[in-house]
């Protein structure tokens, strides 16, 4: 993990400022190189990820700090004084233990990591906050995002209090919640005529062509996807600094998946929690599941699929971390299950009867994963399970609209009220 053999970063940069980062690392070839707005190694083209110096860090040291990610600072790329420049301070969410949903699905001891109190009411204020931070230090000009969503709307918010010029792109077909929730708060939010992945290559493309511009999940998404870590730091912590053994999480590029273990594993390797074994697994809308599909059939690569789903946040037919979404579920002795959608319908009002909480498509995802994997036996109903709702329902309400709804509709008179056999 230490990359401290590494050269001075890059010039230009202020001292500190990735606080313990020491470089970039390639995930394939584990080359190394400078801190800077890299993403593609410079010996093989494979994705980049953050390399620390850890210094000794503390529980205490930890729960001494800011109830949001900002507690994690010495295990971010971010600077020792983040806290004290203009930011959306997410994290720190819920994590409830769920008895009733629990009860209902067979399932000893479930705990729901509830995302979706976040700023813009995301997990994506997470991996947001950081960029952004990295976008300030690597002095762009622009920040910017392709997105299913719910990125649009961290990136926009954050952009606004940041005081950055901010554009984001989204798929011209979102749902009216998210691309209200983009525009009030940018008016440099651009619709493109076709889906994720459409806007993902021209996002790229402008990235290429533009000086200072920060595409959050491309040219600066080494530093956005450490954000993701502060999940499975906070899980780890909200259960009295242990960790989980059973984890179910929804994925799109995969990205959330593989950094829970990667802040997992940087936790045992400083003392934090003790080294026991857990397992992750993977929840997708079956009609964009390409990473499940690898999964089962024993592929190492993951074919690109056009997606067809509700579950639009989760809609990214070619995931950039799929391989090593399959590469942590292996390794842990989970898997990937996906789902129909109208599991994820059946998921959402499950939640929400159970446990009283409002999830998106994702977290509806997530639920119906969760279940099917007990049904079929690949979770164990005995072990501590926690499953992530990274969303929040008021975003997807066409997904449960035409199943819900007022029980009768009366006239203001008791008579029609007693009419109608609630009591
Ligand atoms: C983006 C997103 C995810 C998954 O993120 P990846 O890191 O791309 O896998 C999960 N849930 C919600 C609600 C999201 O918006
Ligand atoms: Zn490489």
């Amino acid at each position: 993990m230490s990359t401290s053999t590494l050269a001075a970063p890059a010039a230009g940069l202020r001292e500190g400022a990735f606080g313990n980062a020491t470089g970039l690392v390639c995930r394939e070839c584990r080359a190394t190189q400078p801190l800077g707005p890299f993403y593609a190694c410079q010996e093989c083209f494979g994705p980049l990820e953050i390399g620390y110096d850890f210094p000794a860090v503390t529980r205490e040291q930890i729960e001494a700090g800011p109830k949001n990610i900002w507690r994690y600072q010495p295990l971010l790329p971010v600077p020792a004084d983040i806290a004290s420049s203009p930011n959306m301070e997410p994290g720190f969410t819920r994590l409830l233990k769920a008895h009733n949903l629990g009860r209902e699905l067979g399932l000893k001891n479930l705990w729901v990591k509830d995302d979706s109190g976040n700023p813009t009411h995301s997990f994506k204020d997470r991996v947001v906050a950081i960029a952004l931070s990295a976008a300030r230090e690597l002095d762009m000009k622009v920040f910017a995002c392709p997105s299913t969503g719910n990125l649009a709307n961290a990136v926009a918010a954050a952009g606004a209090r940041a005081g950055m010029k901010t554009v984001v792109f989204i798929p011209h077909d979102l749902e009216i919640p998210k691309v209200v929730a983009s525009a009030i708060y940018t008016n440099s939010l651009v619709a493109v005529r076709g889906n994720y992945d459409d806007v993902n290559r021209l996002a790229s493309e402008i990235a290429g062509e533009e000086d200072g511009w920060a595409f959050v999940n491309v040219n600066v998404r080494p530093y956005y996807a450490e954000g993701s870590k502060t999940l499975g730091f906070e899980v780890a912590e909200q259960l009295g600094w242990r960790l989980p053994q059973q984890v179910v999480i929804p994925v799109a590029s995969g990205s959330q998946l593989t950094k829970v273990d990667k802040g997992f594993q940087e936790l045992v390797s400083l003392g934090l929690v003790e080294d026991t074994p857990y397992k992750i697994f993977g929840a997708q809308a079956h009609g964009c599941s390409p990473v499940s599909a690898a999964f089962k059939d024993g592929h190492d690569v993951v074919r690109p699929v056009k997606p067809d789903t509700i579950a639009k946040s989760l809609a990214i037919g070619n995931p950039a971390d799929g391989p090593y979404v399959l590469d942590v579920a292996r390794r842990t002795g989970g898997a990937i299950e996906d789902v129909t959608d109208e599991e994820v319908r059946d998921g959402i009002q499950l939640l929400a009867r159970t446990e009283g909480i409002f999830a998106e498509t994702a977290g509806g995802v997530t639920i119906a994963t969760l279940k099917k994997l007990v049904e079929t036996g690949q979770l164990d109903p005995e072990a501590e399970t926690v499953v992530f709702n990274t969303g929040d329902g008021l975003k997807t309400l066409d997904a449960v609209a035409d199943r819900v709804g007022p029980a009768a509709t009366i006239d203001p008179s008791y008579t029609a009220f007693t009419a109608i056999g609630l009591v």
